[in-house]
């Protein structure tokens, strides 16, 4: 099997980028899709359909002070750093030269504050992606979990699906306004899901998985990725080597990390 066949990991230099916002639209009442651009976005690379950047954001004068400079990774200055998030590179175009990142406005921290007030001309630093993960399109069938943070890396996939594709995805939404349109060939069953009302883990108890080769894929809040996902392992018996779960945030109090692997 050559890599064009397997999952594979391809590294990247780690490039800080200081770009500018062209745009700001809302896409529901939560989410919103913050446009940038700038010279320092040529050559901006994503391969994978979950990747990640990290954004750089000063809470101190000092963090300003060190922003200027600051790149993240093993050869990070050390002093004072500014807060960084971990956020899906929604759409490149390098034609356009233009890249979309979708923020849950979820009210609080440095990203979805700073989302919150974001305007034309204002400036964000990024850097990375350090790493993609290449899952090619070779499963018959994709059963792709989530909740908003998700929708994003859930948006790529789904664009990437050849028609004879399937997916079930289901995504776990604050109220029915948060309902997004997704583009895809594939065939695809979409499973809403609002918070309060129906409860994830219980909803993923209960699917009907299609049928054939399947690659799981779950990014929620950590402490219920890792549930659902031995929901996935130990009720559902799917292969571990097929199902990717990651901890997109961390619920305060809760003891867990948020992690991007
Ligand atoms: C690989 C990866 C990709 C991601 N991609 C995206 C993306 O494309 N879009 C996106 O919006 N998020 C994405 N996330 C999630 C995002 O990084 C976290 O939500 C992050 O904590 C937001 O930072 P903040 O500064 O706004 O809040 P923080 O300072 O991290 O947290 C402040 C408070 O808000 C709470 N909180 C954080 N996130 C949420 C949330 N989503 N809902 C409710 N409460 C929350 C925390 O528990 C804490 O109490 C991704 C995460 C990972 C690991």
């Amino acid at each position: 099997m050559n890599s064009q066949q397997s999952i594979h990991r391809v590294s990247h230099e780690i490039k800080r980028r200081k770009l500018q916002v062209l745009r700001v639209t809302d896409i529901t009442p939560r989410m919103r899709r913050i446009t940038l651009h700038g010279p320092e976005l040529k050559g901006f690379i994503s391969l994978g359909t979950d990747d990640h950047v990290k954004l750089l954001f000063a809470t101190s004068p000092e963090e300003q002070a060190a922003l200027e400079n600051f790149t993240p990774g093993p050869n990070a200055s050390d002093g004072p750093r500014p807060a960084m998030r971990d956020y899906t590179p929604r759409r490149y175009d390098a034609a356009s030269g233009e890249l979309d990142i979708d923020f849950v406005l979820h009210g609080d921290g440095p990203a979805a504050t700073w989302a919150a007030q974001a305007q034309a001309g204002q400036f964000l630093y990024i850097a990375g992606p350090r790493g993609s993960m290449i899952v090619p399109d070779m499963f018959d069938s994709y059963l792709l979990i989530g909740d908003e943070t998700a929708l994003p890396a859930i948006g790529r996939r789904l664009e990437e699906l050849a028609a004879h594709r399937r997916a079930l995805v289901v995504v776990e939404i604050e109220d029915n306004a948060e309902r997004q349109a997704l583009e895809s060939q594939a065939h695809v069953e979409v499973v809403w899901v609002v918070r309060g009302e129906r409860d994830l883990l219980e909803v993923t108890r209960g699917l009907t998985l299609p049928e054939g080769s399947l690659y799981a894929w779950v990014a929620t809040e950590s402490a219920l990725s890792r549930k659902v996902r031995r929901v996935l392992l130990d009720e559902f018996k799917l292969d571990e080597a097929a199902v990717k779960a990651a901890g997109y945030w961390r619920l305060e109090g809760s003891g867990e990390e948020s992690s991007s692997r």
